[in-house]
């Protein structure tokens, strides 16, 4: 299947000189919906893994499937002020100015293997914030896997010590 043909460009969202990757063609249809859920399956290789850690927002969608299908849990990061547990947090890059996740610190115990999952790899600084809160909880990153990676961006140099897989690249 050619996944880029559902996902769509919106020039100037969700600020003007920004074009968004809009994935939600891709969720709508049930053949690439499925097809995807699975193709991001094939790209973790049997390799073990005991959590599947989706970041906020749009990494849930897919993160929960994948733990599914992997037998693994589901533990989501979210942004700052979202979770009712214990927490820790990890402060980290926007744009303009910083933002902060978190995740319960129960969530991952110490020694266990982690795929972490978002839609878009853009700069790096989200994954590379919540791969450091799952090292700080004594988790593994096993792998960080991705819809697209908009490589122009760079952000797997800022990962340089993870296994970065996406379905797409721009
Ligand atoms: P980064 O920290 O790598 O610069 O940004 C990645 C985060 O921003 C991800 O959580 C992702 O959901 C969101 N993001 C950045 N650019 C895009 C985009 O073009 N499309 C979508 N769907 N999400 C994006």
């Amino acid at each position: 299947m050619h996944f880029n043909e559902f996902v769509r460009d919106i020039v100037d969202f969700p600020k003007p000189g920004i074009t968004f990757k809009d994935i939600t063609p891709l969720l709508q249809d049930p053949k690439a919906l499925q097809q995807a859920a699975e193709a991001l399956y094939v790209l973790v290789n049997e390799r073990p893994i005991d959590k599947v850690v989706g970041v906020d927002s749009r990494g849930f969608i897919f993160a929960p499937i994948l733990a599914m299908k992997l037998n693994a849990g589901f533990v989501p990061v979210r942004k700052a002020g979202k979770l009712p547990f214990r927490t820790v947090a990890e402060p980290y890059q926007l744009e303009y100015g910083q933002d902060i996740l978190e995740i319960h610190t129960d969530a991952i115990l110490k020694g266990e293997k982690v795929l972490v999952h978002d839609d878009v790899l853009a700069t790096g600084g989200t994954c590379k914030a919540v791969c450091k809160l799952v090292e700080q909880l004594g988790g593994e990153v096993v792998q960080c896997n991705f819809l697209v990676n908009l490589t122009f961006l760079k952000g797997a140099a800022q990962l340089p010590n993870y296994t970065i897989t996406s379905l797409l690249s721009y």
